[in-house]
């Protein structure tokens, strides 16, 4: 029988790929699209084919979904990127991965993006020694990122690292755990974002 999992890995499943939005489980055996959910024969779903509209539409909710965007705030990223200098669509993926939430995701200080938008805006979080209160803020190369002076935001980063001790890290991202310390030593590049996404369908998306 299907077990249940929850509407965050429902959405996984609907977009066939890992979008990490329930912390450290996603890093686990315990995911949803890691476990075989139905028994041999038993199918949640039939794959239909998709309309090339279909595809642009799901490429681009897949890239809202995983860096937790609402679609206003996603239109103003594409409207940047498309008017910075070079390829928008990575102009754009590049933006996304700059983000606060996201670093501190990658380093493993947040479990998760909305994770990490919570420990930014209850202040548990300093950039160069000083306090942060905006997740969307981009990080800039020599960034060093740590917990707020406090107790509490000491152990809540704490408690992250420890959970989260199977994520990967990027290579454009430093950490040292103890004491927890995050540096961004070069930009990212269109290599460095894991998730699998064609931007190019969103461009065409967005552009008509
Ligand atoms: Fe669920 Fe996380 Fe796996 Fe997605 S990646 S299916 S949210 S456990």
């Amino acid at each position: 029988m299907a077990r249940n999992t929850g509407p965050k890995c429902k959405l996984c499943r609907r977009e066939g790929v890992k979008l990490f939005l329930k912390g450290a489980r996603c890093d686990t055996a315990r995911c949803a699209l890691e476990r075989r959910e139905y028994p041999p024969g038993m199918h949640s779903w039939r794959r239909r084919k998709i309309s090339p509209y279909g595809q642009q539409l799901r490429e681009k909710q897949k890239l809202k979904r995983y860096y937790g965007l609402l679609e206003r705030q996603f239109r103003l990223y594409f409207q940047r990127a498309e008017h910075a200098k070079g390829n928008t669509g990575e102009n754009l993926l590049l933006a996304l991965e700059r983000r606060l939430d996201n670093v501190l995701t990658c380093l493993g200080f947040a479990t998760s993006r909305s994770h990490a938008r919570q420990l930014v805006r209850h202040e548990h979080i300093l950039v160069n020694n000083s306090k942060v209160t905006v997740p969307a803020q981009e990080v800039k190369v020599d960034d060093q990122i740590t917990p707020a002076n406090k107790e509490k935001s000491q152990g809540a980063i704490a408690a992250s690292l420890e959970s989260t001790q199977n994520h990967s890290m990027p290579s454009w991202l430093e950490a040292t755990l103890d004491p927890p310390v995050g540096k961004v030593v070069r930009m990212p590049t269109r290599e460095d974002v894991s998730l699998p996404v064609r931007e190019q369908l969103v461009v065409e998306l967005l552009s008509k």
